[in-house]
């Protein structure tokens, strides 16, 4: 914050928050050098057609590996490269190697569908680039349909530059490429921009999903979130579900997808590649319910 003022400003910080500076500075100095030599992998969580139980597609999440402190959560990098611009490269990275991988399963005979996260910096300012560019270039280089590919947004890009955000979202809707609208419910916006933005899905974030089955208001308000995806003929998806009673709710109230412990962890490439080989999501919950009521 202090370094956005400009350098004219001086800021005092107490110890605690020169502690917190250095961690801070500590991370983005080692986020640097890891995009330089690449310390990044991707896992794969599937989503689950709540329907027909098949694995439709799966969400690329990214992760660090760093030599000294182990594996660090994007929860906690990501802003960091999203305040640094470090986004853009790790960015187009995470599209690389997600599409790459997504075209050698297509060439095992898994015709997944993949969903890969954008942020807010990413989306509007690409070096130059816009993302709509970089996408339609990694789609060709890749030799992949654009309907198998789709992004998850969140409601900050929606109110940061209206105009301009519309503008790009728009352009890579024209590719092909569906706009997921991810964390569904967190964000601070209007919910006017379900129709002024191209969006055609919405992920139901999992705090509200975490209470369904236990809080009779908190049940309320993800079926009033499906009631109101499904009037304006949008598709759901259900985020982190972890128990049987959640699948449960949620496939009653006609959500179309669900993404959750419960059906799969996030995996590694070769993981998800015998998760899809040895069982469908669906036959591990069938299967429990009949071990249930043995
Ligand atoms: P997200 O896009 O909302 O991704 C879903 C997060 O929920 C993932 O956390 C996933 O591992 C976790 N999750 C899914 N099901 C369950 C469940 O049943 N229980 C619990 N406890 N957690 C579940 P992860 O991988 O730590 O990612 C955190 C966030 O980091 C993502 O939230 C996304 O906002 C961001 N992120 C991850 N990869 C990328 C990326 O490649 N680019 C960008 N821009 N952001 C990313
Ligand atoms: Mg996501
Ligand atoms: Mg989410
Ligand atoms: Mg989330």
């Amino acid at each position: 914050q202090a370094k956005r003022d400009g350098r004219a400003h001086f800021q005092y910080f107490s110890p605690e928050m020169n502690v917190e500076m250095l961690e801070r500075m500590q991370l983005e100095q080692r986020l640097r050098k890891a995009v330089k030599k690449s310390e990044f992998y991707l896992e794969y969580q599937p989503v689950v057609d709540m329907t027909h139980g098949t694995v439709s597609s799966v969400e690329a999440l990214i992760r660090w590996r760093d030599p000294e402190f182990g594996i660090i959560s994007p929860a906690l990098f990501i802003p960091i490269a999203e305040e640094t611009g470090l986004i853009e490269p790790l960015g187009e990275w995470v599209l690389n190697q997600a599409l790459a991988d997504l075209s050698s399963w297509h060439a095992q005979g898994h015709m997944l569908k993949i969903a890969i996260n954008v942020s807010g910096r990413q989306c509007i300012n690409s070096n130059g680039l816009s993302f709509y560019q970089v996408l339609e270039e990694a789609l060709l280089r890749h030799k992949i349909a654009a309907h198998y590919v789709h992004i998850e947004i969140t409601e900050s890009l929606l109110i940061e530059d209206k105009p301009y955000s519309l503008e790009i979202l728009q352009s890579i809707r024209n590719l092909g490429v569906d706009i997921y609208l991810d964390d569904f419910g967190t964000g601070y916006s209007a919910l006017s921009y379900l129709n002024q933005f191209p969006i055609s899905v919405i992920k139901i974030d999992k705090s509200f999903i975490d209470n369904a089955t236990v809080s009779q208001s908190d049940a309320k308000l993800v079926k009033a979130i499906v009631m109101m995806g499904q009037s304006l003929e949008m598709t759901l998806v259900a985020e982190g579900i972890e128990t049987e009673e959640q699948w449960d709710f949620l496939q009653s109230l006609g959500c179309n997808y669900a993404q959750g412990y419960l059906m799969s962890k996030p995996l590694s490439s070769e993981n998800l590649l015998t998760f899809l080989e040895n069982e469908t999501a669906i036959n591990r919950i069938i299967d429990r319910k009949a071990l249930a009521s043995v």
